[in-house]
């Protein structure tokens, strides 16, 4: 069972989180064009190797997401995106999605789980399910957003995430480029030599919408009743499924196989 009073969770968020704000400091700026440079050329050959239609990002509206999101539609680059509402999202999340159709001057790419399954789950399960093994969590994360990922994927040649190498142990060997067994398919992950300072400095430096949960010491976000402020100098993951071990805490959009 989950102790709901447990470490971070007795943090109340405050709307000052440092992170967010780096100085920008004229190597960090330095670092941050220099970076941006090579993913546009990564972002501009892989668009040209997989021609239109066949090559997909995947937008969870982090503030990794939201970088590739402005490089994608600033340079005009023939990369779809879509998105995945599992139907427990923040509503900041909600905001920002939002806040980036008013933006960008477009509307959302949005793929839902299946109706009939989360019937069920809820049914026979209960409403908050999740918390009551991991089992459960699994397959209510499978439900919500491997299911609608793979038909995202579906007939795509390539897909690119916002994943970086810092992030958690999990991804602590994250190569720019590798096969994705489990969907069968290229996987790009352009920031993965990205640090958190050079994250925010682009978001500052274009004026990026961002989800405002960042600034109350959410450095990952992910679905709401899974996700908590974490304290400063913790791993930036540690918000998310926090009752679980960090070596096994991955939705299974980005197992291998
Ligand atoms: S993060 Fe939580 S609510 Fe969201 S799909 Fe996974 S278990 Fe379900």
């Amino acid at each position: 069972m989950v102790d709901f009073n447990s470490g971070v969770t007795m943090l109340k968020p405050a709307a000052n989180n440092p992170a967010t704000r780096p100085t920008l400091s004229d190597s960090l700026v330095a670092s941050t064009h220099q970076k941006t440079t090579s993913v546009l050329a990564l972002l501009s050959d892989a668009s040209s190797e997989f021609g239109d239609n066949k090559i997909t990002f995947a937008n969870s509206f982090g503030a990794e997401d939201m970088v590739l999101t402005d490089i994608i539609i600033r340079n005009a680059l023939k990369i779809e995106i879509f998105s995945l509402d599992t139907g427990r999202l923040p509503a900041e999340t909600y905001d920002l999605m939002s806040e980036t159709e008013k933006h960008y001057n477009t509307k959302l790419n949005v793929y839902f789980p299946i109706a009939e399954n989360v019937e069920l789950y809820v049914k026979t399960n209960g409403i908050n399910a999740f918390y009551d093994s991991i089992e459960l969590r699994k397959s209510c994360c499978h439900m919500r957003k491997v299911e609608p990922l793979q038909r995202a994927l579906s007939g795509k040649g390539a897909w690119i995430t916002g994943m970086r190498a810092a992030q958690a142990t999990t991804r602590a060997s994250l190569p720019v480029r590798e096969f994705d067994t489990g969907n069968q398919l290229e996987k790009f992950n352009p920031l993965s030599d990205w640090s958190e300072q050079e994250v925010w400095a682009y978001i500052r430096l274009h004026e990026v919408p961002y989800n405002k949960l960042h600034d109350q010491f959410y450095p990952s976000i992910g679905c709401a009743p899974c996700t908590r402020a974490v304290a400063m100098g913790e791993d930036i993951r540690a918000g998310r499924w926090w009752w679980e071990d960090p070596t096994s805490k991955e939705c299974g959009l980005h197992v291998k196989i």
